[in-house]
């Protein structure tokens, strides 16, 4: 016949590894086309011959009918002359350029679900099962293209079954390459701390669940690391988790067996609900129901919400159907030091934690923690961006890259390291951004040694050389230290103004925008501690246009951790003799630290300057003594948002912005007058904390209309605070202005990486 065409067809995006070949097999064989489909390391290659209106169905029918999890960004056509295929094929990978996605990990499908509880079923209670549609990817994977020799399953060789589901198109586990049986996968043992092994298989599963029931520690080796757990209503177990663990106040994350059993504790909106089943299966953060008191008070003290999440593997779902309990899921790691991922490594650094060691010998090739969402401004927004999310990449607006399109240049390959505390990396790779899944603070040689190994990684999977390097301006961050050691073109950009920008490539904006930059910390172009800013960008430059009046840090690091400190930094600038205050907060601070603060204060020693909203929050959180020491960042600020609980209050204290010239400077000497008199005349917490928040609301909207800008972004660690951020965003459209906040790249600095790759972008 001689109307018969051949279409080449190029489709890129998240097409690998989610059923994308056998979905176009099906597809091409129901419409009788001949010809064949690859998987390249670059997307997925197809060649399809029959007559134009045909194939002109097919291609139509692609994006609508796509595996639910694929994505498609760009499909590429090009007719030609037909060379008479006589068949339909699924060809071998071939290699190409690296730049296809990476699919996250994603939590078991019903599908699979049903398989592990079917007693019929050769899965039946098998941990490690998985199909096209879920499982492990981001996790395993050592190379691309994402085939089982370069992943961690290479160490296991199928089984004559799970090798025919391998290869049939027409099975749901044709090309899953982390296909596995009980006959041919990765197995479990129980080991106790000195990597004896008591269990194999399922004895070890049923072992393990005994030991829970006990109150035991466990730690398990779950998708992207280790997790320790424990009976979530056992308060002795959970209280001795928090002493190993060195972790006295921070919340716990609770992983529940079904969503029932989670509405019990948590009132669980629409929303939430669609993200704790979607396949992410993130930590969602929800308020917690009066009745969830059968859990331990340690769980998450003074706390209205309760992070949760269900089980995203068939190992947790086979852990928890046993037991009519939730459990406790946290990290597997000492305080803020990085998930633990190796066996011998778990023994060595958990050995002083868990009581008992849940394993399986399939590799994790990197670290991913869960991660943890909220839902804000009525959607969700991603706080901690690791399982389920990492390394899905982020577009960048072709408008931001035009100019090297202009100079005829090509996009340079760009590094950006992030900052310092829930540091993530970032690389610039054509238009797309891809953010390393959440590092962690980079205080400790254990984060620093991950900090190079994501790095490493990402180079590797993306087969990534940088042109240029970019950190954070803070001289003595690690990460900058390390940008600066590489011998390349080297970039600096501004916290605040990387916080920003990641708000505005997240919202898919451009400039001129006004951004609300408020955080803990960040260092600031007058070399003072910045994090009360408004930073106004138009076109490729920046300008602080309004902050907090700066106040002293009494010692330092030693006031970040007694933010007491901070509440008579700030009394002392307004009233200067804080001794003669009656204030009940005062007392729990003995008389000679009293006078040295007095002393430090009066002659500016070690006193450092800061103009930070984090710390402003936590002086005001100590002031009113619900925060006297600060085990973890933010802190402070989470309990006074935490001490409004529900109450509608529209009063807020009085404030002056000074506007000699720019910066604008917001004194807050008002706010401390108001604040001490509301103390004084016994006004509840609850009174005092949702006044001030007002506050804060109304100078955000007095400061934007002052700047007369329109694109007002919230960015920065204190707008993962739900009462700030949501009644700012009403607060601004009241005044017919349009407020933007984070999605899918956090507020705080897990999302500088991406702010320092757009600043180097905008730069020239
Ligand atoms: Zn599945
Ligand atoms: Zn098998
Ligand atoms: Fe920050």
């Amino acid at each position: 016949m001689k109307d018969i065409k051949r279409l080449k067809i190029i489709i890129k995006g998240a097409v690998q590894g989610v059923g994308f070949r056998p979905f176009i097999y099906r597809l091409a064989t129901e419409l009788n086309l001949k010809g064949w489909v690859n998987n390249s390391a670059s997307g997925v290659f197809i060649e399809v011959e029959a007559t134009r209106t045909i194939l002109e169905q097919f291609l139509s029918r692609i994006p609508q009918e796509k595996p639910p999890i694929s994505q498609i960004n760009t499909i590429e056509t090009s007719w030609l002359n037909p060379v008479n295929y006589t068949n339909f094929e699924i060809r071998h990978s071939s290699s190409g350029d690296k730049t296809a996605i990476i699919l996250p990990d994603l939590a078991t499908c019903y599908d699979c679900l049903q398989e592990i509880f079917d007693p019929n079923n050769r899965r039946y209670l098998y941990p490690f099962t998985n199909c096209t549609n879920c499982g492990p990817r981001y996790t395993i994977i050592e190379e691309l293209p994402y085939d089982r020799p370069k992943t961690s399953m290479k160490e296991f060789t199928m089984c004559k079954e799970c090798q025919e589901e391998y290869e049939n198109p027409l099975n749901r586990r044709f090309h899953a390459q982390p296909n596995a049986c009980p006959k041919c996968g990765p197995k479990l043992q129980l080991w106790n701390p000195k990597g004896e092994v008591l269990a194999t298989e399922n004895n070890a599963l049923e072992e393990s669940i005994t030991a829970l029931k006990a109150g035991n520690i466990l730690a398990v080796k779950g998708l992207g690391g280790f997790q320790l757990i424990v009976d979530a209503r056992n308060n002795q177990a959970v209280k001795q988790l928090r002493q190993r663990k060195h972790r006295p106040d921070k919340p716990f994350a609770l992983m529940y067996a079904s969503l029932d059993d989670i509405k019990v504790d948590c009132k669980v909106s629409d929303l939430e609900q669609q993200l704790l089943t979607s396949p992410q299966a993130p930590i969602v953060l929800i308020k917690r129901n009066k009745n969830s008191d059968h859990l331990s008070p340690n769980i998450a003290p003074n706390n209205p919400y309760l992070g949760v999440m269900l089980p995203s593997t068939p190992l947790h779902h086979l852990l928890l159907h046993k037991i009519d309990f939730p459990i406790v899921a946290t990290s597997g790691n000492i305080a803020s030091e990085p998930i633990c991922i190796d066996n011998e490594e778990a023994l060595q650094r958990l050995g002083n934690i868990a009581d008992l060691f849940l394993v399986h010998n399939r590799s994790i090739i990197r670290p991913v923690d869960d991660s943890v969402v909220r839902v804000m401004g009525g959607r969700e927004m991603i706080i901690r961006r690791a399982r389920g999310y990492a390394p899905f990449p982020i577009q960048i607006d072709e408008q931001l890259l035009s100019k090297y399109k202009q100079n005829s240049q090509s996009i340079p390959n760009i590094l950006a390291v992030g900052g310092h505390l829930k540091n993530t990396v970032a690389i610039l790779k054509n238009n797309q951004v891809f953010i390393s899944q959440h590092i962690g603070d980079l205080s400790t040689v254990e984060a620093l040694k991950s900090f190079n190994q994501v790095m490493d990684s990402l180079k590797q999977l993306y087969e990534f050389e940088p042109d240029i390097i970019v950190c954070d301006k803070h001289p003595d961050y690690v990460s900058s230290q390390y940008a600066k050691a590489q011998n390349l073109p080297l970039f600096t950009v501004q916290h605040h103004y990387a916080h920003t920008l990641s708000c505005m490539a997240n919202n898919n904006l451009k400039p001129p925008v006004l951004g609300v930059a408020w955080d803990g910390t960040g260092y600031g172009d007058n070399n003072t501690i910045w994090g009360g800013e408004f930073i106004l960008i138009a076109d490729n430059n920046y300008q602080r246009i309004a902050h907090f009046k700066p106040f002293k840090l009494p010692g330092g690091e030693q006031a970040v951790k007694d933010p007491r400190r901070i509440a008579l930094s700030l009394l002392y600038a307004v009233f200067e003799d804080y001794n003669s205050l009656k204030l009940p907060f005062l007392e729990t601070i003995s008389s000679k630290e009293l006078n040295l603060v007095k002393q430090m204060l009066s002659r500016n020693l070690n006193t450092p300057l800061t103009s930070s909203v984090g710390r402003f929050f936590d002086g005001v959180a100590a002031m009113i003594g619900i925060c006297e020491k600060i085990s973890f960042e933010g802190q402070g600020a989470i309990n006074l948002e935490y001490a409004i609980n529900d109450v509608n209050i529209q009063a807020n204290y009085p404030y002056e912005i000074i506007e000699l010239d720019y910066p604008l400077v917001i004194d807050w000497e008002l706010i401390i007058k108001g604040i001490i008199e509301d103390i004084l005349q016994n006004l509840s917490h609850q009174e005092i904390a949702t006044k001030f928040h007002n506050t804060l609301v109304e100078i955000i909207i007095d400061v934007a209309q002052k700047t007369k800008e329109n694109n007002i972004l919230l960015t920065g660690g204190c707008f993962q605070n739900k009462y700030l951020t949501e009644r700012t965003i009403l607060r601004l459209k009241q005044e017919k202005l349009h407020p933007f906040w984070h999605k899918n790249v956090p507020p705080n600095d897990g999302g500088i990486a991406l702010g320092q790759i757009i600043a180097s972008i905008i730069e020239k």
